[in-house]
């Protein structure tokens, strides 16, 4: 299989490179995220802090200056309201956005990258 057939048969926004260090903390309390496909299954599976119900992802925040991605999102049973802040100075996440992007890309900011801190 060359490695154009694997990646067809990922999900859009999958990082085939994702690693141990998913959804791990940073310092600072953001939490590792290594494409676009895993913020939404992170929200997916979360739950409400009030009720427990589901929530549904309705605005993606681009906050790539900061090395951030922000996902707002609401309690489908009470509307409460939950904004999951993730990493994505990390050199997993950026090395995928550059391969997507290809000559398209920029690196989003000039300081280092976030490293995994705490794995809760
Ligand atoms: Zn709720």
């Amino acid at each position: 299989m060359t490695r154009k057939q694997r990646e067809r048969s990922f999900p859009k926004g999958y990082n085939p490179n994702r690693n141990e260090y998913l959804y791990w903390y940073t310092r600072e309390g953001y939490i590792i995220a290594q494409d676009i496909l895993c913020q939404y299954e992170f929200v997916d599976r979360a739950q409400c802090p009030e009720c427990g119900g589901k929530l549904r992802v309705v605005a993606h925040l681009n906050r790539d200056g900061q090395g951030l991605s922000e996902m707002v999102s609401l309690c489908t049973a009470c509307g409460h309201n939950v904004n999951v802040i993730f990493d994505i100075s990390n050199e997993i996440y950026q090395e995928w956005l550059a391969e997507q992007l290809g000559p398209m890309y920029v690196p989003p900011f000039e300081e280092e990258p976030r490293t995994p801190y705490s794995p809760d």
